[in-house]
């Protein structure tokens, strides 16, 4: 089958490889009809990541159709069209009964390696890297999918797969950082970085009722999409002396009652930098993206919620402590638990509350990923979203 594959940093290839095979009487194979790339795949083609080997197959944004099923799979048949969840979970363990999915602890066969930076290891990841799991991910023309009677859900006929597909990531990964912020009537909610997880965040504090969103971010294209698609406020950041008095005169003086950080590249959030190298990890971390969450802990208001879809991997220096103690702030963070959202907002689709595909830019084949990939990185031809068929 054709497969993109990590090749070097700043390399993908379309490869030719093996086919996938059912390994466990869990596993599914699935034909791949829609994949993405995600904004924190960018990380690996950057080379930030040490445990990707060249020849990787890359991609944790995808769907498709059942084609084989494991002796041991009981919901899914060949034919059902499915999405597919970023994080693998084994649906047993003391973290995925509490819907805690992306915790899981028996699905990362390298647990190991995360356990010695964090303690613990969270789940695996498609497409990943081998510190998350070395599982093959999915922008290819088939996957294997492990647990397959434990995370895919299976789509109804009347849906589009561009309106379904991010499902597997983006539109819950927005919308948990904006559930994060417990929303009320009233509520104002501020979004620094408008990327695809920016919008659903964005997107998701309107669906959940605040009254007011701001958006924030320096790409008029960005801006302009959570202006016409979600209502949003906005504030190009490059055009203001300070973020802070900005979003204080439009709040009367009060500041956002919540905050949410949606900043960098890989904004939701599964990424890790140099395992072997603590102190450029840090160095890089805080060049990247430390200000956005000092700027989001300056400028929450008394007693408010700042919520952290993005990624933060290692140390980070010079965060305002005491800002967030004096202000009596709630912080909440962490990769999202996808399985616990997709049915609810595959409802609120089907229900037309929402279509996900607004984000889309970008329609190529998986033969144009070594083109897209930069294309997507350094945000060329207004480039918010990519989606690949296969052919
Ligand atoms: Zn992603
Ligand atoms: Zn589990």
């Amino acid at each position: 089958m054709k497969a993109v594959c990590f090749w070097r940093k700043n390399e993908v290839r379309v490869v030719d490889v093996p086919d996938p095979k059912i390994l466990n009487p869990h596993d599914a194979i699935v034909r791949v009809t829609l994949t993405a790339i995600c904004g924190s795949d960018l990380h690996l083609y950057d080379g930030y990541v040490p445990t990707m080997m060249k020849g990787d197959i890359l991609g944790h944004e995808f769907m498709g159709e059942v084609v084989e099923v494991g002796s041991e799979v009981r919901t899914l048949k060949p034919g059902d069209r499915v999405i597919v969840p970023f994080p693998i979970a084994c649906g047993r363990c003391f973290y995925c009964q509490q819907q805690l999915w992306s915790l899981c602890d028996n699905t990362n066969p390298n647990a190991w390696m995360v356990e010695a930076m964090y303690g613990f290891s969270g789940a695996a990841l498609f497409g990943y890297s081998h510190l998350y799991g070395g599982y093959a991910g999915g922008q290819a023309e088939y996957v294997r999918v492990p647990f397959a009677d434990v995370s895919p859900l299976k789509i109804p006929d009347g849906l589009s797969d561009e309106q379904v597909l991010f499902l597997t990531d983006i539109f819950p990964t927005g919308y948990m950082a904006a559930e994060f912020c417990e929303i009320k009537a009233g509520d104002v909610v501020a979004v620094w970085g408008c990327g695809p997880v920016g919008q659903f965040a964005v997107k998701s504090a309107r669906l959940l009722g605040a009254d007011r969103v701001i958006a924030i971010d320096r790409f008029p294209e960005r801006l302009r999409l959570a202006r016409e698609q979600s209502e949003a406020e906005t504030i190009d950041y490059s055009e203001v002396d300070d973020v802070f008095t900005a979003l204080k005169e439009m709040t009367g003086g009060r500041g956002p009652d919540a905050c949410i950080d949606a900043v960098g590249m890989e904004a939701h959030g599964h990424t890790i930098d140099a395992l072997y190298d603590r102190v450029k990890q840090t160095m890089r971390l805080e060049m990247d993206r430390s200000h956005v969450l000092r700027q989001a802990l300056h400028c929450c208001r008394k007693g408010g919620i700042v919520s952290i879809p993005g990624v933060y991997a290692g140390f980070i220096d010079k965060v305002p402590f005491g800002a967030a103690f004096g202000k009596g702030l709630k912080l909440r963070m962490g990769q999202c638990h996808v399985q616990r959202y997709t049915r609810p907002l595959l409802d609120r689709i089907e229900r037309g509350e929402i279509d996900p595909s607004f984000v889309i830019t970008h329609r190529v084949t998986l033969d144009d990923a070594p083109e897209m990939y930069p294309v997507f990185r350094d945000k060329q031809d207004e480039c918010i979203k990519v989606v690949m068929r296969p052919s």
